[in-house]
């Protein structure tokens, strides 16, 4: 028999979250007696979006009592959120322990993308990113990554449009390996949401060890995508200090041996800084170094971020980059950044409650007692 917990302790209960669903039956075994009922909590949970035991009305009263006691699957709490003129919104998630992070939902007419945190911070201080700047708290549970994705899904304005998951919030995914690897693993689980390795993309500074262990994921190994950000060892470790441990050179060594599926692409992201990696060179650099890889590049022109000595390039520089880079014989998207408005783009996540933006009140929720 298993003890009692303290009931007085909610946020110490094991969270049902950090295992795949199709692991819950066992999970589950000591407390409950027919293996179904995990099936149908799992139903509760990732279809019908219900995360309070009580609330399963086809369970026995008894089994929703016992569980209640013994574990969650209660996801982080939306806290606030901050609603771009663009659709896109950003939310300050509440964890267990009173730590908030960051996740964005951002709406397309075919598909919600929403992007997801995965430490509180981050200790890989890129010089031109808010993350980076404020340092690492702690990395999140398998759970609380898990989670992110079936709150906002609960609050999806479009529930029935396609949901793709990319982990660009806060934090390095690749410095909570285990916990993340995980939380990818449980969103391709056919019990829990069933999502397919292409709607998931992981991106990362270039933690070169990891990037390796990716290959174990075998079929479930999300797409990747690689924050390159320079073309030479020079200029990406005063801009990323990551690259003096790990160089470029290395990096796309270990990007070249992944055993790359039919058809499938690894995008390089790009941040365009004015004067620091913009240069018609580096363009044809980026050509060079990604020869013969199944590539792709995302430039994304700088998001503007209080204090920083970066600008963002003129449109016209922009433009000619990537017009070199295309002569290079690369794919190259510019990607405006979506939620610049409330500090929901690319880098600006930091998870302070600070600027005002167009707060939907309606979504408030009470921070005490949680
Ligand atoms: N740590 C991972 C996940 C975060 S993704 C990674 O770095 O890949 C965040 C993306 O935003 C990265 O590609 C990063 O290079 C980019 N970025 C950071 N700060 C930015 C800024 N101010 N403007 C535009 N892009 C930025």
């Amino acid at each position: 028999m298993i003890k009692t917990p303290d009931m007085s302790a909610k946020e110490s209960l094991p969270s049902l979250l950090d295992l795949p669903a199709s692991r819950w039956r066992e999970a589950m075994a000591q407390w409950i007696d027919a293996p179904y009922r995990a099936d149908q909590v799992a139903d509760w949970v990732f279809r019908k979006g219900v995360y309070d035991f009580a609330a399963m009305l086809n369970l026995p009263v008894e089994v929703r009592a016992d569980l209640t006691q013994r574990c969650s699957v209660e996801p982080p709490s939306i806290n606030r959120t901050f609603e771009s003129s663009d659709g896109t919104q950003r939310h300050l998630m509440g964890l267990a322990d009173g730590a908030s992070v960051e996740a964005v939902t951002m709406p397309y007419e075919d598909r919600v993308t929403l992007c997801l945190s995965s430490q509180v911070g981050c200790r890989f201080a890129c010089r031109f990113c808010q993350t980076g700047i404020m340092g690492l708290t702690r990395s999140l549970t398998t759970g609380e990554i898990i989670g992110q994705a079936l709150r906002l899904r609960t609050e999806l304005k479009a529930p029935d449009l396609p949901v793709n998951i990319v982990l660009m919030g806060q934090g390095e995914p690749l410095d909570n390996a285990e916990a993340v690897a995980q939380a990818i693993t449980g969103l391709q689980d056919p019990v829990g949401p069933a999502l397919s390795w292409r709607r998931i993309t992981l991106s990362t500074v270039g933690v070169v060890s990891e990037i390796r262990r990716l290959a174990e994921l075998g079929e479930r190994r999300p797409r990747l995508a690689i924050s390159l950000n320079a073309t030479t060892d020079t200029v990406r470790s005063e801009i990323m200090p990551v690259n003096r441990k790990w160089p470029i050179a290395e990096l796309l060594s270990a990007i070249r041996s992944l055993p790359w599926r039919a058809r499938e692409r690894v995008t390089f992201e790009y941040v365009l800084l004015a004067g620091v990696n913009d240069r018609r060179e580096d363009a044809a650099r980026l050509g060079e170094l990604l020869r013969g890889l199944p590539a792709k590049v995302n430039l994304i022109p700088w998001n503007e971020l209080p204090g920083l000595p970066y600008q963002r390039p003129s449109a016209r520089t922009i433009e000619e980059f990537r017009l070199q880079v295309l002569r290079g014989g690369l794919d190259a998207l510019v990607r405006y950044s979506r939620g610049t408005d409330i500090g929901a783009a690319c880098g600006q996540l930091h998870a302070a409650v600070r600027r005002s933006g167009q707060e939907r009140s309606d979504l408030e929720v009470p921070t005490s007692g949680a």
